[in-house]
């Protein structure tokens, strides 16, 4: 597991070793005065709810592959978060659904280390209320099940990212 400060092993600018890189957010060497800011990553995930169930992906690969997570992703440069939800939606589980079908529930910071890079996010919560619970995965390079839980048995200790945890905890315990 790579810790968050040691990504970085030379100056992206004059390939010094001299820099610091503080918090795991801004890149400062003392050689060239290079300063580069890894600035929080924005990501939705959407919370479909159909009668007294919530759906969740198991997560296919890294990080916390086998772990239950929420449909959703980064937001893409240009893009709004709904946007970006309705796009993730129909990538993963070839659904169309509407900005007007998004219901803003709350936002819940994360971390998401990928190929040795620690991000920080701020992930962006959607409520949407499904007609049907027939629903497929068009993802399945990173997806490997979808499972609708009821609300009274969902197990936390499953669920892989903190954010999602949090907020899937307010939703069914209130706290
Ligand atoms: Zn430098």
């Amino acid at each position: 597991m790579p810790t968050e400060t040691n990504f970085f092993q030379y100056c992206p600018n004059c390939s010094s070793k001299n820099f610091t890189y503080d918090n795991n957010f801004k890149l400062h060497c003392k050689d060239c005065d290079f300063v580069l800011y890894h600035n929080i990553a924005a990501a939705v995930a959407v919370v479909f709810t159909f009668e007294d169930s919530i759906l969740f992906t198991v997560r296919k690969v890294a990080p916390d592959a086998g772990k239950l997570d929420l449909p959703g992703g980064f937001i893409d440069p240009n893009e709004t978060a709904e946007e970006a939800a309705c796009r993730e939606i129909k990538e993963e589980l070839g659904l169309a659904i509407t900005l007007t079908d998004l219901r803003y529930i709350t936002t819940a910071p994360n971390h998401y280390v990928y190929k040795n890079v620690a991000y920080r996010t701020m992930d962006i919560f959607y409520g949407c209320a499904l007609e049907r619970a027939d629903v497929s995965i068009t993802a399945e390079d990173e997806i490997q099940q979808l499972v609708w839980i009821k609300r009274s048995e969902i197990d936390l200790d499953a669920i892989g990212f903190v954010s999602v945890r949090k907020v899937i905890a307010s939703l069914v315990l209130g706290c």
